[in-house]
């Protein structure tokens, strides 16, 4: 009696022991911005938490392990501009609904969480919340459109705005809302955008702008200079009005400014906000992104974007460090929308992981106005988790040998039988 008893307790600590940590990820090289991290290292996950990361972890700690040699280990990416509810943009050019399902592009690019960039504006926002949001396994977070049914069509977003409105619904929905949005507006007046920035101001979240169409009676310095405060975000950096460089090559200084008073610059690329030019210019004089989105949705998941981990090499074929990339796409978005413990890989962060491999060779980039440059690495995802739970795996690492796994693997007790034909 005594024996068994003891047993029990020998078998209580072996497994305690064996469960200190759920998952580990072995000999990957950690790319971690905001914690300073750049080396070979094991990383334990454990509750989907970030639970130890050292040079040599035991794997005898460790439920499971993966064999991540030759990868980078990177946060989840944070994309912080993407269309994941309805979505139609301008009359006549699109047939139907623009936007893309989340978990459809999210974790087979390395990308964790998802900011939806003013799909829904005020009055239709639940909706979105109800139907998309709360039934995506991507982290769907929410900018809602200061114009009240959102990105319906471009007419939607010509007016209806109601910063009190916006502010009421991002104090109801603090979960998920982290921003508030202007686009495609047509006047020559500054309403959507100042509109906007009072919702912000409001609700104390940071405003994004698409700043659309680009008039001479509200030229783009003042939006950056003027109108957008400290934290908010000018998307589509790289549209093709947006003036970069003279013709010396030397960037204006109208972008330092805005930059140093705290106005963030984001990439949105898109269907068609990115020009070769302005990127290359840019990340010449050293003025990189603040954070790189993708504009994903089906207008340009096929188009040059093609998805974000592309769209990080692209920038690294123009000359951005690697390092960069991968800042612009962890840490500093989950700053810029207010959320610390994403975009991070520190003891306690939110188990959201990105294992991409570097591949090398020759790779063409290109916009879609068909300005192209090449260039010798690409990123590709091989693995993605979040909330410590395997999302994506390319490669079948957590896959056993199945000639290991018995006789009758995959047949459910007491549901499947299998019956084989009669012999003769
Ligand atoms: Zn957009």
């Amino acid at each position: 009696m005594m024996r068994s008893v003891l047993g029990w307790v020998l078998l209580a600590v072996g497994l305690g022991q064996a469960q200190e940590f759920d998952l580990l990820l072995k000999g990957g090289r950690v790319v971690d911005p905001r914690n300073g991290r750049d080396g070979v290292m094991d990383v334990a996950i454990a509750k989907g938490r970030i639970a130890a990361v050292e040079p040599e972890i035991d794997p005898k700690r460790a439920r499971e392990s993966a064999n991540v040699q030759g990868l980078l280990v990177t946060p989840g990416l944070v994309d912080i501009h993407v269309h994941v509810f309805y979505t139609a943009g301008n009359p006549g050019a699109w047939a139907g609904d623009l936007s893309v399902q989340p978990d459809a592009h999210s974790f087979r690019t390395g990308v964790t969480t998802m900011v939806d960039a003013g799909s829904a504006g005020w009055r239709n926002f639940e909706m979105f919340r109800t139907t998309v949001i709360d039934r995506a396994k991507t982290r769907v977070l929410a900018m809602v459109n200061i114009a009240g049914f959102g990105m319906i069509s471009d007419a939607t977003e010509q007016g209806d705005f109601d910063p009190q409105a916006v502010a009421r619904l991002a104090a109801k929905h603090k979960d998920v809302i982290v921003g508030v949005k202007s686009a495609h507006y047509q006047k020559p007046d500054w309403d959507s955008v100042d509109d906007a920035v009072e919702a912000g101001t409001r609700a104390k979240i940071p405003v994004m702008v698409d700043f659309g169409y680009f008039l001479p009676e509200r030229p783009y310095y003042e939006l950056v200079g003027k109108h957008l405060r400290p934290g908010d975000i000018s998307t589509h950096m790289f549209r093709a009005p947006v003036p970069f460089v003279d013709k010396e090559g030397k960037l204006y200084p109208y972008l330092v400014e805005a930059r140093k008073r705290g106005v963030k610059f984001d990439v949105g690329h898109g269907g068609g906000s990115f020009v070769m030019r302005n990127a290359a210019g840019s990340i010449k004089n050293g003025f990189y992104p603040d954070t790189i989105s993708s504009d994903l949705h089906a207008g340009s998941m096929n188009g040059s974007f093609m998805d974000l981990p592309a769209l990080m090499s692209k920038l690294m074929a123009l000359g951005l460090p690697l390092k960069e990339a991968i800042r612009a796409t962890t840490s500093t978005p989950a700053e810029v929308i207010q959320r610390p413990e994403l975009g991070s890989l520190h003891v306690g962060a939110v188990a959201d992981v990105a294992l991409l491999r570097v591949m090398e060779g020759e790779f063409g980039y290109w916009d879609n106005n068909r300005g192209k440059v090449t260039g010798k690495e690409r990123l590709f995802c091989e693995m993605t988790l979040k909330d410590g739970q395997v999302m994506w795996d390319w490669n079948g690492r957590m896959g056993r040998d199945y000639r290991t796994l018995g006789e009758i693997y995959g047949i459910r007790p007491r549901v499947d039988q299998v019956i084989v034909p009669p012999q003769d």
